[in-house]
């Protein structure tokens, strides 16, 4: 008899983690490769981060919270949601999770029903499709092409839209992609949502502090308010104050939903660590200097390293609007011939290529939905992102 449950066996690991085991494999065997592959900012913890950190652990702030986070952490989650997005929730319309990853498995295991379909405009963060076939649900992808900015089209949402539909999910600024919506993109989704009160819609706003040329950091819920009832807010502090491995996200919805979540939370993973919640406190009530600052860094070389792959023959890569990505097109190289001859037929073959043969690791579009095209993370420094972009050069003027 099959030990493990069909709904493990539907879902497939994170391609990004796959790559970049596969260029730590090369690594060991003594390669030198250039990994873009990660999705975490290159920089440590802000020192007066891990520093509240330490000081909770010398208070004896060791032991389980609430389920759904300590008062003080539902605290600063509404302070910045109301400092920072204009958006006004009580203590109790929050709970605190392991990351933000956590936050979003819980609130589809908590609401999907066995053949719930769940929008998901492509491309897509690879986690969503996933999570919601382990939750029993149907992944409806709706394609976003790079003409309409990588962005759900308020035709194409009306299109995939059936009585089954149970969210829709939006990530701006996406990965991979950077695309990020307006106001007047969200109004024009918002009137197409009004047709559905029963649909939920998820935001997740992840990579809301990294975005470029000073872009307004206006969310689904300032532009149509009326939507407030129905919607989850998915964020956390990992992206933006460099903590991936703490692990802390939240979601702030309405009571009934967050209620749910922190039900399930507590007979699930519990609490969210005590001492990363200290931390979380921290980087959300205390100096946020290192927000502007390492957004800068973000810009410079997201501006340096676009122009560079602009220049390359054969690829092609629109300027995103945030996150630390560059979601590059390559259909000019399909067909194309290697050294040894073999044929580019998929951007899967494209990525491999670029890793043999440029020594570069990136993750393939087909991980995200939209293909071909390639994703480069650009959370390292400017040095190894030149290096890259010269070997990725020279390996391609190679092809036949
Ligand atoms: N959402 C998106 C779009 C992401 O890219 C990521 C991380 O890669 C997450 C959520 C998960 O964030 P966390 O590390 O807080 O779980």
């Amino acid at each position: 008899k099959q030990r493990i449950a069909s709904r493990v066996a539907n879902i497939k690991p994170s391609p990004s983690s796959s790559a970049a085991d596969r260029a730590n494999e090369l690594r060991r065997q003594g390669q030198d490769i250039i990994s873009l592959v990660v999705g975490e900012p290159d920089f440590d913890t802000p020192p007066h981060i891990g520093e509240a950190a330490w000081q909770a652990i010398q208070r004896g702030e060791t032991r389980y919270t609430a389920n759904s986070g300590s008062l003080a952490m539902q605290q600063a989650i509404t302070g910045k949601l109301e400092r920072e997005n204009a958006l006004h929730y009580q203590e109790n319309e929050i709970v605190v999770t392991n990351g933000a990853k956590s936050a979003i498995f819980t609130a589809f295991l908590a609401t999907i029903e066995a053949g719930d379909e769940v929008i998901i405009p492509a491309p897509y963060w690879v986690s969503y499709p996933d999570m919601v076939i382990a939750c029993e649900g149907t992944p409806v992808i709706a394609q976003c092409t790079e003409a309409e900015g990588f962005k759900l089209t308020p035709e194409r949402l009306r299109s995939v839209l059936t009585e089954k539909s149970r969210w829709l999910v939006i990530n701006s600024p996406s990965n991979p992609t950077g695309a990020s919506y307006n106001h007047d993109d969200y109004v024009a989704l918002a009137e197409v949502l009004a047709d559905y009160p029963d649909l939920l819609i998820m935001t997740d706003d992840i990579y809301e502090h990294i975005r470029y040329d000073d872009q307004d950091n206006v969310h689904l819920l300032n532009a149509a308010p009326q939507l407030k009832g129905q919607t989850l807010i998915i964020n956390g502090v990992s992206k933006t104050y460099a903590m991936t491995g703490w692990r802390i996200g939240f979601a702030a919805g309405p009571f009934y939903l967050i209620d749910a979540l922190q039900k399930l939370q507590s007979q699930s993973a519990g609490n969210a660590c005590s001492v990363s919640q200290a931390a979380a406190i921290e980087a959300y009530n205390g100096d946020q200097s290192f927000v502007k600052q390492s957004q800068a860094v973000y810009q410079s070389r997201r501006n340096n390293t676009l122009a560079k792959i602009n220049q390359i023959d054969g690829l092609h890569c629109s300027p995103p609007d945030g996150a630390f990505y560059l979601y590059v097109g390559c259909e000019k190289l399909i067909g194309l011939q290697t050294e040894q001859g073999h044929t580019l037929n998929t951007d899967t073959d494209v990525v491999l290529y670029l890793l043999e043969t440029a020594n570069v690791a990136t993750v393939a579009g087909s991980a995200y939905g939209l293909s071909p095209y390639f994703r480069m993370s650009i959370a390292t420094s400017q040095n190894l992102l030149d290096d890259a972009c010269e070997r990725i050069a020279l390996a391609l003027a190679k092809l036949k």
